[in-house]
């Protein structure tokens, strides 16, 4: 009878590094769900996350962690130290949109803010961070009801200003690796339409590209448009430019490496019968291998001076590289590692490797810093919606469209699962084992 008791209590309890069952997911999901619903109907501007920030940091203290607010703005950051083992560091975004929700769901935002400029501004969760965080805290909740599964130091973070691209780089500045145990390696996740729900997507190296902003003002001289002679056309040398930075790819860069240069807006004159004085262009450029980004960004100045130079502009143009962010890459030895540790907890036919893309994350700032990671996609797509779209060749709403809206059960029954998986795989073994595999790879 003891035996069988044991027995009993022994199967009750997850095997260490076991893949969560449905019943532990399905244990904290409600509670997960009414959280997603809560941050959905609440979302807030970056930088300005705080009913988010301290939501998540109350959720989190209650269930045991070590939190710490205010970090890097409005990040929160929660230690659960269980036993001696690696650190693994699991992110989400805490920021919302600009955006007027249209998705017509009985739950969708009316929320409207002021913006950092002052200007009243909607405001939606068109990024799926309302997900991520809801997903973050079950995925919390299971691990810490389940501490003979793994053993380490898990640290959460919520991550504030993702969409504005200065949060991962605020938390860094203000001791993120050194104010609090420092992982050996972090776990990130993104929900989108490109996947159905109930699928994540996996790959290796580089998944997310360097993204770079440059803002080019071209200089002319003023005259009236039927006298060109008494003047210099800022808008002609800027269409020669334009066109020229376009061999930058096709004639420059290798053709087995991958770049963008495009011009996004040209802003000039105000009137059909005045050559203004001034052109302005502004560029986003989209590179993965470092020395390609250099190759690329020193193109761009040498024929936006030189076109300048051609179209005799009183002085060369100035060339403002206003903002950066650096390409995200996925260590092979994790993605290595945890595809199958996904296959076997959401089944082989749901983990599909997804090609890199040429959008920009600042999650990248952490592997920067040394925190090595498996970053992977999250399928938020409603499966049937997904496939008539697929049939009918016409692409479901993209993230930070007003109609942005997954299919959040799924979505996120599949996001803690994976999360779990994850984490109570890699916090097994030493931190010196797990360092010498990263090590190793590099
Ligand atoms: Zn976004
Ligand atoms: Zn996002």
């Amino acid at each position: 009878m003891l035996t069988t008791l044991l027995l009993l209590a022994l199967s009750a309890a997850p095997a260490p590094g076991q893949t969560p069952s449905a019943a532990e997911v399905g244990a904290v999901y409600p509670d997960a769900y009414k959280l997603y619903l809560d941050l959905h109907q609440h979302p807030e501007l970056s930088s300005q996350e705080t009913r988010t920030a301290a939501t998540i940091a109350a959720r989190l203290r209650a269930l045991g962690y070590e939190v710490t607010e205010h970090v890097g703005g409005t990040g929160v950051v929660a230690v659960m130290k269980n036993g001696p083992g690696p650190t693994i560091m699991l992110r989400t975004e805490l920021d919302a949109l600009p955006v007027e929700e249209k998705t017509g769901l009985p739950y969708a935002s009316t929320v409207r803010t002021k913006d950092p400029s002052g200007a009243d501004v909607p405001v939606m969760h068109a990024c799926g961070h309302d997900l991520h965080m809801a997903a973050l805290v079950g995925t919390a909740t299971v691990m810490a009801g389940s501490k003979g599964t793994w053993h380490g130091t898990l640290v959460l973070i919520g991550q504030p200003a993702e969409e504005t691209i200065t949060g991962a780089k605020a938390m860094l500045a203000d001791g993120l690796l050194t104010r609090f145990p420092r992982p050996d390696a972090g776990v990130a996740l993104h929900v989108g339409n490109g996947l159905p729900a109930g699928k994540v997507g996996v790959g290796s190296g580089y998944r997310y590209a360097n993204s770079d902003s440059v803002r080019i003002t071209i200089y002319g001289r003023g005259a009236h448009g039927s006298a060109p002679e008494a003047g210099v056309d800022p808008i002609v040398i800027a269409a020669r430019t334009i066109l020229a930075l376009q061999t930058i790819v096709s004639r420059e860069v290798p053709p087995g490496e991958a770049a963008v240069v495009t011009v996004g807006y040209v802003h000039a004159g105000t009137k059909n019968n005045i050559i203004p004085d001034h052109a302005e262009l502004g560029l986003t450029i989209r590179t993965y291998e470092p020395a390609v980004r250099t190759q690329v960004l020193a193109a761009i100045t040498r024929i936006a001076n030189a076109e300048s130079a051609a179209g005799n502009a009183p002085k060369p143009p100035l060339i403002d590289h206003y903002e950066s962010t650096d390409a995200l890459y996925d260590a092979p030895v994790l993605a290595d590692r945890l595809e199958p540790v996904l296959a076997s907890a959401l089944g082989k036919d749901n983990v599909v490797t997804v090609p890199a893309v040429m959008a920009s994350e600042d999650y990248s700032y952490f592997i920067e810093a040394g925190v090595p990671s498996f970053y992977f996609s999250l399928g938020g797509a409603d499966p049937q919606k997904f496939a008539e779209a697929k049939a009918a060749g016409t692409p479901l709403p993209s993230n930070h469209s007003p109609f942005f809206a997954p299919d959040a059960e799924p979505a996120l029954r599949t996001a803690i699962t994976a999360e779990v998986a994850v984490l109570r795989n890699l916090l097994q073994g030493s931190a010196e084992a797990l360092r010498r595999a990263l090590g190793e790879a590099k």
